[in-house]
């Protein structure tokens, strides 16, 4: 057997990731040894309730509750508890102590990542963290290694399991979002809160790790835009179905050229919101809890990641990827893998961002409505692409209620809200059921 260096490891979490890795670690030692070229001996647990029942049988002796100690003299910190602090601290203890991270923790990293990158920077230590963005999908090396060489233009990912999950569902099955919802918490899908994935905020922070690393640009979480699938229901799912679409909570992250000068020649826009797919697309078959990241880059074309966005031995998997290369960087030695924001491209706000949208209106069944909405597209710069319209029949004989659908073609954001405010203002508009960004066509 070859005689490794051993490395000491330090494990803060034994939660659903952290007991997985725990285990991998002791079972698969010496297979690690040998890719890493070090022996990694964990050395410690830190956890809340060294008692508490834990989903790995694990050696009692390795518990604690002193992270803090437990940090001093280690070569690798892996941190699983989660949440900003102590997390927040304990990673930065680490690197001034030394020691390479590793952290699936993309609330801390969206929040606090910039602080966190400049602590390792200075001290020449890296930070992992390819578990924070989309579970077990290899997402972050690509971005950094594969594609260093290239120029990400776009990203689109269903970065979020759970609002996956219930899309697939009211798209299979015709059910309610209400109904899903309940029933993908039953099932352990959804939390009892549902509040930060199905109102986007779980993808926006992943939005924001990935929108870094892909345009070399800092970006704090409140520059991205974010919108939840809560207002998405049965009706407005089956009409994207009939349209040739599937209703998908996106990340998008863009590189916004502008060869105009009436803005930045360059700028990104980072946003989270529920948008058409076109069913052709790669992205609509991702179904149930599944992940998938698509990224468009100049040179290589169009790329797709795709598999378990969360789940503890899956997420373990990425972790202990990145435990080996910390191992492998804390031998070498040099210089750390650094989060590089050379480019600093300002963000654009939602307004300036352009595409496609489908607007669909409810109006009274009278001649010359549909003449006056499409006159307002026209004065507000939203130029149609298609229309189709149905008419829904009053029972009392009285002028029905017409539902037209409007494709448009790409319109500025801000346009088209400014127009849809005045369609709704217009007196011949009854309601406004839903406006929806198309993306990926
Ligand atoms: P979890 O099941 O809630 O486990 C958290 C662990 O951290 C527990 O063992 C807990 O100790 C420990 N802990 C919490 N606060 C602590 C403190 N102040 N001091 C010491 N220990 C503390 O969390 P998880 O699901 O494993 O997630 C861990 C991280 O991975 C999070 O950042 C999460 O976002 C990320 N992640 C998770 C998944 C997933 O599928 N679960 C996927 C991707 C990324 P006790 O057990 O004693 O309470």
């Amino acid at each position: 057997m070859t005689d490794y260096r051993t490395l000491r490891v330090a494990l803060l979490g034994a939660g659903a990731v952290g007991s997985q890795v725990a285990g991998l670690l002791l079972r698969h030692g010496d297979e690690l040894a040998d890719r890493a070229g070090a022996r990694l001996e964990l050395a410690g647990i830190a956890v809340r309730d060294v008692d508490a029942p834990r989903d790995v049988d694990l050696p009692r002796e390795l518990f604690t509750t002193d992270a803090e100690s437990l940090i001093v003299g280690s070569d690798i910190v892996i941190e699983l508890m989660g949440g900003l602090e102590p997390a927040r601290t304990s990673i930065l203890h680490a690197l001034s102590s030394g020691a390479d991270v590793v952290t699936a923790n993309k609330a801390l990293l969206a929040t606090h990542g910039a602080e966190i990158y400049d602590a390792a920077d200075q001290v020449g230590a890296s930070v992992y963290y390819e578990a924070a963005a989309a579970g077990a999908i290899p997402i972050i090396r690509p971005l950094r290694d594969s594609l260093a060489g290239d120029r990400v233009r776009r990203i689109m990912g269903i970065v979020n399991g759970t609002t996956n999950y219930i899309l697939d569902r009211m798209d299979t099955e015709g059910a309610d979002f209400a109904e899903v919802l309940a029933d993908a918490q039953r099932l352990g899908y959804a939390e009892a809160d549902p509040t930060a994935d199905v109102e986007g905020y779980d993808a926006a922070q992943k939005a924001a790790i990935l929108a870094s690393l892909a345009f070399h640009t800092s970006v704090p979480l409140d520059t991205v835009h974010r919108e939840g699938i809560t207002s998405v229901d049965a009706a407005l799912i089956e009409s994207a179905r009939h349209a040739g679409y599937v209703v998908k909570l996106l990340a998008v992250c863009e590189r916004i050229e502008d060869a105009s000068g009436a803005g930045p020649a360059e700028a990104i826009s980072v946003r989270v919101y529920p948008a058409l797919v076109p069913r052709t697309h790669p992205l609509a078959s991702v179904h149930g809890a599944n992940n998938a990241v698509f990224v468009e880059a100049e040179a290589a074309g169009s790329l797709m990641f795709y598999g378990a966005g969360a789940g503890g031995v899956q997420t373990a998997s990425a972790v202990l990827g990145d435990v080996v290369s910390a191992a492998r960087h804390h031998i070498a030695g040099g210089v750390g893998v650094g989060e590089s924001t050379r480019a600093n491209l300002p963000i654009l706000p939602i307004g300036r961002v352009t595409t496609r949208y489908q607007i669909t209106l409810e109006v009274s069944d009278e001649t010359g409505v549909l003449a006056t909405v499409a006159g307002i597209l026209s004065e507000g710069r939203v130029s149609i692409a298609t229309v189709e319209q149905t008419v829904v029949a009053d029972p009392d004989g009285g002028p029905g209620i017409a539902r037209i659908v409007i494709g448009t073609h790409k319109a500025l954001e801000q346009d088209l809200s400014d127009t849809v405010a005045r369609l709704a203002a217009s007196g011949v508009v009854e309601r406004v059921v839903s406006v929806l960004r198309v993306e990926g066509d």
